[in-house]
């Protein structure tokens, strides 16, 4: 039933430290979920995995759950000419008759459902300094063209958030087209559909980067708190409009509080349930209670604020009064009554109806 049940034969005390070999095969193959299909699946002419919540036992054997992070040591064998990408550092490559074997290490805390492989016919090209892409080679004049300002995105990024918190990051482009795009520890993939080669999904490579710094490097340690990772990618995606001059992410936060006062009001963002978990409200009242938040502040205190956060969190696990102990703190030193932002909280992550745009 999903479920290992291991006896010892001499008792084990608390608190020690053991190891445990777990021996395991099988034909990896994709988890029926309330979400469709997760996990390893084949590609027309390879493999991915997207596990994102509850894929990973599909292809190895895991306590999954987001609180649960470990450090990785992945190998992975492929026929020729086949590349096989994951996350971390690539340590070893090495060919033996008509198979490779790809040794990749992953030295930073990794939550289960972040764990990948990619397999295809796929070529490597810089896109800047720590930036990378992985690419069918007749899609690399299209990826370079969408992906052109992926290393000033992250250059962005750090000047706001501090450090990105990884060796580098890789974006990797599937020939097959894929519904959604998915980030994973160090790296995002995206579907060949997403590189239109006019910029129409350049929201969602700010989303997929931003997901470094919220969601695997600070990671979640249950679900229902989706919308600390995903808010904040996405209001990633309305700073990053702002940066280039388009619009002002309080303009972007307004039209899409307008689609939002028009949808259901039927959730409650700080415990979505299942069925709504990836849904776009929880995105979007998520990034709107940001930038709430960042209206109360003033850009100073909330910044700083954030950038606490991430600093003290990084590589661990985190629940919401992790953040909001940050924001408490930034609030008092700006001499913002409590009541006003407890009330603030209270409105837009535990009642159901919409409340009024943040002035
Ligand atoms: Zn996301």
């Amino acid at each position: 039933g999903g479920k290992v049940r291991i006896t010892f034969d001499d008792t084990i005390e608390a608190g020690t430290d053991f190891v445990l070999t777990v021996r395991y095969g099988g034909n990896p193959r994709p988890i029926r979920t309330a979400w469709g299909e997760i996990g390893w699946e084949e590609t027309e002419s390879g493999a991915l995995v997207a596990s994102q919540p509850n894929g990973a036992p599909s292809w190895f054997p895991c306590d999954d759950t987001p609180s649960e992070k470990a450090t990785y040591d992945i190998r992975v064998t492929a026929d020729n000419p086949f590349t096989v990408i994951s996350n971390g550092t690539l340590v070893s490559k090495k060919a033996q008759n008509s198979t490779t074997t790809w040794h990749y290490k992953v030295d930073s805390p990794m939550a289960t459902y972040l764990a990948t492989i990619q397999v295809g016919e796929y070529t490597k090209f810089k896109l800047g300094r720590n930036t990378t892409a992985w690419a069918p080679a007749h899609l690399r004049a299209r990826v370079e063209e969408e992906f052109k300002q992926q290393q000033e995105m992250l250059d962005f990024y750090e000047s706001v958030f501090g450090e990105y918190p990884f060796p580098d990051y890789q974006v990797v482009i599937t020939d097959d087209e894929l519904e959604i795009p998915l980030e994973a520890q160090g790296l995002s993939i995206f579907g060949s559909n997403h590189i239109a080669g006019d910029h129409r999904f350049e929201r969602l490579i700010a989303h997929e980067l931003a997901h470094q710094w919220f969601g695997n490097a600070v990671g979640i340690s249950e679900w229902k708190d989706i919308w600390l990772n995903e808010g904040f990618a996405c209001y990633c995606e309305w700073l990053w409009v702002e940066h280039l001059g388009t619009s002002t992410a309080h303009e972007v936060a307004r039209s899409h509080y307008l689609v939002l006062s028009r949808k259901g009001q039927d959730l409650t963002l700080a415990d979505p349930g299942t069925r709504d978990m990836f849904d776009d409200r929880v995105y979007k009242r998520g990034a709107i209670t940001i930038h709430a938040l960042r209206r109360l502040l003033g850009d100073e205190a909330f910044f700083a604020a954030v950038r606490n956060y991430l600093h003290d969190a990084r590589h661990s696990t985190v629940v919401p009064d992790d953040f909001i102990g940050h924001v408490e703190a930034a609030a008092t030193r700006a001499g913002i009554a409590p009541e006003e932002l407890a009330e603030l909280l209270d409105v837009w992550l535990n009642q159901k109806p919409l409340p009024k745009f943040p002035a």
